[in-house]
């Protein structure tokens, strides 16, 4: 195995790839631009470069090289090495520290021992040299004893010096990833995995560019966070003919061969201006840190379950989900309740408490709203849910809240214990993935004009992308009867008993679309067998901004609280604790 590198004997590159391969032989260059050549004329089978330090970042003359030498192909990344970077001062035999005048060394390593030299060598000139090993091997040469080098040990020893100080880098964590490459035509021979046993972890390396359009960025990386692939580094450098026009380098975990890469590289080519992949590797995990565990494959690549995983006789006692303390599925049913959207500090502060006073478990308020008219107010965003947080810490409720986008679910994870999909997304299969895969319960609403079989197989498209948690929610379906809102489809609750072990709850509000049906509905729906009701409160309905007509007021709500919870549920009682 011959691999071109830069520098010397010693040299952090030489070191590097000895990790990989013990019994290298190495093909020294004296620039990196030399090790590229190497390689493409097959003077050697592979190169090594340095792409990155912990410290000081990114080595831009590796990623320009990148560019230049992979655009045609010919070239692929192979391997990733990660090296502890640990730096010492030598000298010739007899030299003392308190005598050294000049320090020599690549200037990445001078910049990696800068607080050390300030305090240690406050007055020496800094010699720039164009590589560690190769400062060791001149300051040998000099012979002079005011003279150092900054190097590795093994590169000092080599060439006969003393060593003065050891460990001398700024911060003991200092490492460099460097990348092995090789002509894509050749056979290496198999190196050392880096995993020591564990996990066998892809890396795929990127140059994207991109027109300076809105967006066409972020486009181009939403093709990975849709497909839940995760990021490891985005490094920037700018395109020399055209100036403030720049590459974008990422790194991204996987194999090139994997499902959700080929689809999101296939996306990406179709949006960018270009895009070049400089390789799949195995990435180098021994003492690395790593992001994130492979994620499970996406639900179509998935093999059909013999049974559909909502199926009652998957779990034919039902199951329960649980938003903190608060149990879906069992007795007492949780009351959730607030106002259709969250309107302003004062507006969701009196709801919440009053609703919290009254014996509500759970407090809701749309932050996104989906309108029917753009004209309409379309919820605060980030500002409600900051809002809702906010009632959350005064009431000790928790709260579920709308996400009507899939690029929105982290942000409204973020801040809210339960996500809810609206009627209007049930079948948005980006939106119910992104809440699949996003770890929190879900309450998933019934589409207004959705088969129950249409709403279980959404349901199914959170339980296969790896989350368990939720609940259903009948919420009223379109019928030839006009004179209420919808109709609360009583029949659907019943039987989604039978088809489904998940949780079913029902919206009193919405089914009517008028108050003084809310709360004959909300009795109706427990005897049925709902586990739970959402229902909108608002203290003055005549102005809410949303769905004031099907509003109930804190008077009403609080009478309807009785009702459900007829001894005071645990939580009221927590809740008058909590205002004592
Ligand atoms: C809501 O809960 O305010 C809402 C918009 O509900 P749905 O999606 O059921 O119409
Ligand atoms: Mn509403």
């Amino acid at each position: 195995m011959r691999i071109a590198i830069q520098g010397t004997h010693g040299a952090f590159s030489e070191m590097a790839a000895r990790r990989r391969w013990p019994e290298l032989e190495p093909v020294f260059c004296h620039d990196f631009r030399a090790v590229v050549a190497a390689v493409h004329d097959g003077h050697a089978d592979a190169g090594i470069l340095p792409l990155e330090n912990s410290l000081i970042g990114s080595v831009t003359q590796t990623y320009d090289l990148l560019h230049e030498a992979f655009e045609d192909g010919v070239l692929h990344l192979t391997h990733e090495v990660l090296l502890p970077v640990q730096l010492a001062l030598h000298a010739v035999p007899g030299a003392t520290l308190a005598g050294i005048r000049k320090v020599m060394s690549h200037p990445v390593a001078l910049g990696q021992c800068r607080d050390w030299l300030e305090k240690h060598l406050p007055g020496a000139e800094l010699i720039t040299e164009w590589d560690t090993a190769g400062s060791a091997e001149l300051a040998a040469r000099l012979g002079d004893p005011t003279v150092a080098a900054i190097a590795s040990v093994p590169a000092g020893e080599r060439h006969g010096l003393a060593t003065l100080a050891t460990r001398i880098e700024d911060d003991a964590t200092n490492q460099t990833r460097f990348l092995v490459f090789a002509r894509a035509d050749a056979e290496l021979p198999s190196a050392r995995a880096a995993n020591g046993g564990g996990p066998l972890i892809h890396k795929t390396s990127l140059i994207i560019t991109v027109d300076h359009t809105p967006g066409s960025l972020a486009s181009c990386l939403q093709a990975f966070a849709a497909r839940g692939v995760n990021l490891t580094a985005l490094q920037s450098r700018p395109e020399r003919s055209s100036p403030w026009t720049y590459r974008f380098y990422v790194d991204i975990e996987g194999a090139r061969t994997d499902h959700r890469l080929v689809e999101a590289l296939d996306t990406v080519e179709a949006l960018a201006a270009n895009l070049i992949v400089l390789g799949s590797y195995e990435a180098w995990t021994e003492g690395a840190v790593l992001w994130s565990t492979p994620r499970p494959v996406p639900p179509h690549y998935r093999k059909k379950p013999d049974m559909p995983l909502f199926d009652r006789r998957q779990y034919p006692d039902g199951t329960t989900v649980q938003v903190g303390s608060l149990v879906f599925g069992a007795k007492p049913p949780v009351l959730i309740a607030g106002p259709c959207s969250v309107e302003d500090e004062e507006q969701i502060i009196t709801t919440a408490v009053a609703v919290a006073q009254a014996g509500a478990d759970m407090l809701r308020g749309g932050a996104f709203k989906p309108r029917t008219s753009p004209y309409d107010f379309q919820g605060l965003g980030v500002h409600g849910l900051r809002l809702l947080q906010e009632a959350r810490e005064r009431t000790g409720l928790p709260f579920v809240t709308e996400v009507m986008s899939w690029e929105e679910v982290p942000l409204v994870a973020k801040f809210s214990d339960m996500l809810q999909i609206g009627a209007r997304n049930m079948q948005n299969f980006a939106l119910l993935r992104a809440v699949g895969r996003s770890g929190k319960p879900v309450m998933l609403k019934r589409g207004a004009g959705a088969t129950v079989e249409e709403w279980l197989h959404a349901a199914e498209y959170i339980l296969a992308d790896g989350n368990p948690n939720v609940v259903l929610c009948e919420r009223g379906i379109r019928t030839f009867e006009r004179a209420t809102r919808h109709t609360l489809d009583l029949n659907a609750v019943a039987l989604v008993r039978e088809r489904t072990h998940l949780p079913v709850i029902v919206d009193p509000s919405h089914a009517a679309g008028v108050a003084s049906l809310v709360p004959a509905l909300s009795l109706g729906a427990l005897a049925a067998g709902a586990c739970g009701l959402i229902v909108e409160v608002h203290p003055d309905p005549k102005t809410a901004k949303s769905d004031g007509a099907q509003s109930l007021d804190l008077p009403t709500f609080a009478e309807l609280a009785r009702q459900v919870h007829p001894d005071r549920s645990a939580r009221a009682r927590a809740a008058e604790a909590w205002f004592a």
